[in-house]
């Protein structure tokens, strides 16, 4: 399937609310990061905890600072996990999290999510913790027609590689039907991919799930080497490095392994520090598979549309471009051939439909 045929759509994409509207598929987007702040107000009065009362402190507790410069560490520090008492704390930031995801033109979504990030102050059980996430957020996605697929990501500072095997063996038990992959997630300068390999290899040879992980986002390439040839990754979050390595390109165009980049987290973790030139352009435009994705919107205080605006307004992007990096960004994701096939069909029918409404 080609995207030609938006080649003379002449409107102007510099508009947020006609790419609002422009039908997304999304793989990389953080669960936790992508949560509505209202609910995390009300949870964080009703279980008493010490952040600002005051809507707009409470904002600025929660997000990094617009026009803060790049900063990692400031960027890390707006994921706190002391939100929930009880499960019913979890489904309710959840299902109301979710229920908005659709309004920002998402077609489709691979939403990846953290059972320990749940259960860290509580100490819940995370089957019980997966369980609620899917519960909370396959109501949410059907009630506004959103198609979801789940990753379940592990963390490398907060597991080891064999208690990541551990959990996993007991979440096999449990034949989750719409949990498609597996990511790797965390502080990859202390905890490079080569002390997971193990879990990995439990993964890769289970063959139920999809291997994503987050490499070279801040390191160099060796990252993603080790990430596609030792532990099994088919897609790579970020994979910034690249960029520097045209052995790498040329094998992850041979291999057709993705990579889901996310312009403004790029540019807030100083990931990338020049936002005008962001990699994905260099990418897309050499061949190298690649997709445009959100990480974290509340976190930043973007929402995936503000990504969209980016690659529009700083690299050309045209309609044509866009449709075409979606349909790529289909072929990266976890499903099967034919699931992958209607998607294309259906994900086209909503572009016609947005083209002519605009
Ligand atoms: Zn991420």
């Amino acid at each position: 399937m080609s995207a030609t045929k938006y080649r003379d759509f002449s409107k102007s994409l510099l508009d947020k609310d006609l790419l609002k509207s422009f039908p997304k598929i999304e793989l990389h987007r953080h669960l936790e990061g992508t949560f509505d702040i209202d609910t995390l107000y009300e949870l964080s009065v009703k279980n008493d905890l010490d952040t600002p009362r005051d809507k707009v402190a409470f904002k600025e507790y929660c997000q990094f600072p617009t026009n803060h410069k790049p900063d990692f560490l400031l960027f890390l520090a707006k994921f706190h996990n002391n939100w929930y008492d009880s499960h019913a704390d979890i489904h309710k930031v959840i299902y109301n999290s979710v229920k908005k995801i659709k309004s920002e033109g998402i077609h489709y979504i691979e939403l990846r999510f953290s059972p320990e990030h749940y259960s860290l102050k509580n100490n819940f059980d995370r089957l019980d913790i997966i369980d609620i996430t899917l519960e909370a957020a396959q109501a949410a996605a059907s009630e506004t027609n959103l198609k979801i697929k789940y990753l379940l990501t592990f963390n490398r500072g907060k597991q080891s590689s064999e208690e990541m095997i551990k959990l996993y063996q007991t979440i096999l038990k449990k034949n989750y039907d719409n949990i498609v992959g597996v990511d790797l997630a965390g502080d990859e300068t202390n905890y490079p991919p080569e002390l997971f390999e193990s879990f990995f290899d439990v993964v890769h040879k289970e063959g139920i799930h999809k291997i994503d992980i987050h490499a070279g986002e801040i390191c160099d390439s060796k990252q993603i080497w080790t990430s596609i040839d030792k532990l099994h990754a088919t897609r790579i979050g970020h994979g910034i490095s690249s960029y520097y390595d045209k052995e790498l390109q040329k094998e992850l165009i041979d291999r057709n392994i993705n990579l889901c980049q996310c312009l403004i987290s790029n540019y807030q973790t100083n990931a990338w520090s020049d936002s005008q030139n962001h990699p994905i352009g260099y990418n897309f435009n050499n061949g190298i598979p690649v997709s445009i994705n959100s990480d974290d919107p509340t976190i930043q205080n973007a929402s995936l549309v503000e990504d969209y605006y980016k690659v529009v307004d700083y690299l050309g992007f045209s309609l044509k471009d866009l449709v075409q990096i979606n349909l790529n960004t289909i072929d990266a994701a976890f499903l099967n051939d034919i699931e992958k096939k209607t998607l294309k069909t259906a994900y086209l029918n909503d572009v016609d439909n947005f083209v002519k409404s605009v």
